[in-house]
């Protein structure tokens, strides 16, 4: 059986991302548990120096329980392209660069695939992992990933990052193209929190 949190109990979401925040708290409201971020906690943010996306979760959450004495929510996430053998992966805000330059950093995409060969494969999806971090080390992730494809010209004027080239399966809008709620219902983010919620929130 897996170790939940109770009502009533305080969890840091290990971000210093406003908007992370407010998204997180919609997520969690009625659950019983209420968030505070570490920032507002003046918490250090730790390099992303992991390997993978569990690996960097866990590292963010590891840092945040240990140096608040509480339990630890942390999400790593990415955008990822199977010609290009999984980039821009663990990288994909790193290629926005510092101005967070997206269409650069599509574009980017594009012309790697160009080059890559196989234009017929545009095979690419999302993942988010989070990690839920209890103050003595113990971890958990739980990871969440939506497939579809790579789609040229970026299209549409909501979301943010990649959605613009990203068309779920099954679908034929971009992620862009949707409204928020209609994107946060499926996406990869949706799914690991919806895992974390089944298996560590309050029961009932
Ligand atoms: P992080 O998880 O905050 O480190 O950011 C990961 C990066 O992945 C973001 O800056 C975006 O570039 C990309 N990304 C993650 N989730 C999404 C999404 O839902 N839509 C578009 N881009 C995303």
């Amino acid at each position: 059986m897996s170790r939940r949190l109770t009502r009533g109990d305080r969890l840091v979401l290990a971000s210093h991302n406003a908007g992370k925040l407010a998204e997180f708290e919609l997520l969690l409201a009625g659950s019983g548990v209420t968030l505070v971020s570490a920032g507002q906690l003046g918490l250090p943010e730790p390099d992303e120096t992991a390997d993978s996306f569990a690996g960097n979760a866990a590292l963010k959450a590891r840092a945040a329980a240990g140096a608040a004495g509480l339990p630890a929510l942390a999400d790593d996430s990415g955008f990822c392209v199977r010609a290009l053998g999984g980039d821009p992966g663990l990288y994909s805000a790193r290629w926005a660069g510092p101005g967070r330059d997206f269409p650069a950093a599509m574009q980017r995409v594009r012309d790697r695939l160009a080059a890559a060969g196989d234009p017929a494969d545009r095979g690419a999806w999302f993942i988010s992992v989070l990690c839920l971090a209890w103050p003595d080390g113990e971890t958990r992730d739980f990871e969440g990933r939506i497939d579809g494809e790579f789609a040229w010209p970026p299209q549409g004027s909501h979301g943010h990052g990649y959605d613009p080239v990203f068309i779920p399966g099954g679908e034929t809008r971009r992620f862009a193209e949707m409204e928020e709620a209609e994107k946060n219902a499926i996406s990869h983010r949706a799914r690991s929190f919806r895992l974390f919620a089944e298996q560590c929130l309050p029961a009932g």
